[in-house]
């Protein structure tokens, strides 16, 4: 079988990759919650210059190029969101001030001071919201703005089912609201805005689009035990969603570069 030479990651990467392209977004948000956010920065002109880390297919890269008249730059690890990112743009003639790259947030090909607003939406996990942060810093301009969304905790205990829960599907830094905003202040940026996601953006925009997908992939793969074990995984998360909403959410965190 010609993935028996690839490792697990490979298989999971392209797995991931060909499920979530089924979708305008590949996380938790809302295009009036993208605006939302927008609404807290202010004087972008022709001139600027915006970079959407962890951009996916671009469904929110392109509501901030519908909303601003600045360049984006849209970065992510997979050359086929890419692809559609690229094409979507087209499709929208954004080509001109919309690109998507195939770059690592850990290891950007930036430089120093070149962006006014940096954006990420359900990405910075990937490597750590504070060293996402910190990072980053540097590619901002002086008072330049930072928005990023990340999964939080509401409060400060938690039940451990859910608590677990989080542990193991690989994101064990998921910190509350307050330690995000210590955060942000740690890293050299003023918190000029914090708001958390509605409900409707997991339970409408996120899990409710997938229940057709996952039926499509459980027929198309039958008997296929990593994408069997892949959709439980998703139904498992969505079900924890569900019983534990009130301890934990999606929260937007816009901060200023001093
Ligand atoms: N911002 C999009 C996608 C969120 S899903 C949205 O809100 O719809 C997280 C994205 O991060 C995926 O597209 C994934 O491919 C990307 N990603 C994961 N690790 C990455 C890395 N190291 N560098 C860049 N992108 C990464």
């Amino acid at each position: 079988m010609e993935t028996e030479n690839k490792s697990i990651n490979d298989f999971d990467s392209q797995l991931i990759c060909e499920y979530y392209s089924n979708f305008e977004r590949q996380g938790v948000g809302s295009p009036e919650m993208t605006i939302k956010a927008l609404n807290f920065i202010n004087n972008l002109t022709q001139k600027s210059k915006i970079a959407d880390i962890g951009c996916g297919t671009g469904g929110q890269t392109m509501v901030l190029a519908q909303n601003t008249v600045a360049n984006i730059t849209g970065v992510d690890l997979l050359p086929r969101f890419i692809d559609i990112f690229n094409e979507n743009a087209r499709k929208l003639h954004l080509e001109e001030r919309v690109n998507g790259i195939v770059a690592s947030m850990d290891d950007l090909p930036f430089e120093n001071g070149e962006y006014d607003l940096i954006w990420s939406e359900g990405a910075i996990y990937n490597i750590g919201f504070e060293r996402g942060l910190k990072e980053w810093l540097k590619f901002l301009k002086k008072g330049g703005y930072i928005a990023v969304s990340d999964a939080s905790w509401f409060t400060k205990k938690r039940p451990s089912e859910v608590e677990n829960f989080w542990k193991e599907v690989g994101y064990p830094g998921i910190s509350t609201i307050s330690e995000n905003v210590n955060s942000m202040e740690e890293s050299g940026y003023m918190p000029v805005g914090v708001f958390t996601l509605p409900e409707s953006c997991w339970l409408e925009n996120f899990y409710k689009l997938q229940a057709p997908v996952q039926e499509k992939f459980l027929k198309m793969y039958k008997g296929n035990k990593t994408v069997e074990e892949f959709i439980a995984l998703e139904r498992h998360e969505a079900q924890i969603y569900e019983k534990y909403k009130e301890y934990y959410g999606y929260v937007f965190y816009i901060g200023k570069k001093l």
